[in-house]
């Protein structure tokens, strides 16, 4: 079945980027270090933070993010910190690349996911976007941390230079052995909305006519899939997910916010002072999040109200989702989704 993943009003989700710092540059990056700093956080400070973050009466998931966080050469201890003090789940995020042997410092089940970013199926799409030499050895990654029994899944950020691709995935991942596939939208944010070549961007009818029979085409591979909703028609409901769910986004400079569209732009909900979680004073984003508008999503038509479409009477022909609404397909659904 397909379903819509509900924000989950108890759960809390971390996403540390502990570090800017990267090895690539992919064409879609978000990092703008002018905007979430350029250094790397000790370990140190990152355990404070964690310790501030962690809430003992929910369950809190936590995302080690960049940046490439296995540049940071304690990530392993990082990761065995947190599981210490009580984190529910544990992914890393990375470009497969598996610096500093993380895959001999940690154990499988240390780490519940690395979550691989990785986009075509072949060394010529991949690369053009991610850089070259980045596919063998993200793929040679991939292989090595599955043979030595970890759980992967993969990220396939899809724009204009790979959607034609996108339907070769299912089979490439189940000949990889990768059993969750998460597919996101490209943005219009960091990398990509500098890129006035090549327009990287996605059309309303181009996601409609290509993600979800792909995510349908992958689940019945046996592969878990994940994308997100992106449009909603008028009729359906929308909710923020910064007013009904818990996600903090945290960065090198202290920063945290509770939306990603909002990390271009100083308008963080807290800040980090001497190593204690601290609210901001207005204007910030939570007050950008209680405005309710006919178009959905009040950052996307303040930051990118190219997504949006109008009839004659100046009416949103449909709204635009949180970025982080999810739809879900369990594996071995035999039907085809609209
Ligand atoms: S691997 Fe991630 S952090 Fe590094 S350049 Fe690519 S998108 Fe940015
Ligand atoms: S993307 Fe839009 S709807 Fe989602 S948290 Fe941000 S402001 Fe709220």
């Amino acid at each position: 079945m397909t379903k819509t993943v509900e924000f989950q009003k108890n759960a809390r989700n971390v996403f540390f980027h502990i570090l800017t710092l990267c090895n690539l540059r992919c064409r879609h990056c978000y990092i703008n270090p002018e905007q979430h700093g350029k250094g790397m956080l000790s370990s140190e400070i990152i355990k404070r933070w964690l310790k501030a973050l962690i809430d003992k009466e929910k369950e809190t998931n936590l995302i080690f993010i960049g940046g490439e966080p296995t540049l940071h050469p304690d990530l392993h201890l990082l990761i065995k910190a947190a599981r210490k003090m009580g984190y529910a789940s544990i992914t890393v995020d990375t470009n497969g690349f598996f610096f500093n042997h993380i895959l001999e410092k940690v154990m499988p089940g240390e780490v519940d996911y690395f979550s691989v970013g990785l986009d075509g199926s072949c060394k010529e799409i991949n690369d053009l976007i991610r850089g070259k030499g980045s596919y063998n050895k993200c793929v040679d990654g991939i292989k090595k941390a599955l043979s030595k029994g970890f759980n992967l899944s993969v990220i396939y950020t899809v724009s204009q230079l790979n959607i034609h691709d996108l339907k070769n995935m299912p089979s490439f991942l189940k000949r990889l052995g990768i059993r969750r596939f998460f597919i996101q939208v490209i943005g219009i944010r960091g990398r990509s909305a500098q890129d006035e070549k090549h327009k990287l961007q996605l059309t309303r009818k181009q996601w409609a006519a290509v993600v979800p029979k792909v995510a349908a085409r992958a689940a019945r591979f046996g592969i878990h899939v994940t994308y997100p909703t992106v449009f909603l028609d008028n009729s359906e409901r929308f909710e923020c997910a910064a007013v009904v769910a818990e996600n903090y986004f945290i960065f090198p400079n202290g920063r945290v916010y509770q939306c990603p569209l909002c990390e271009d732009f100083s308008l963080h909900s807290y800040v980090f002072v001497q190593n204690k979680l601290t609210p901001r004073p207005p204007i910030n984003e939570r007050q950008l999040f209680q405005l309710s508008i006919p178009e959905g999503c009040v950052m996307n038509k303040l930051i990118q109200p190219g997504n949006l479409g109008y009839d004659k009477q100046g009416r949103p022909k449909y709204k635009i989702a949180c970025c982080l609404l999810k739809q879900e397909i369990n594996p071995g659904t035999p039907q085809l989704i609209q």
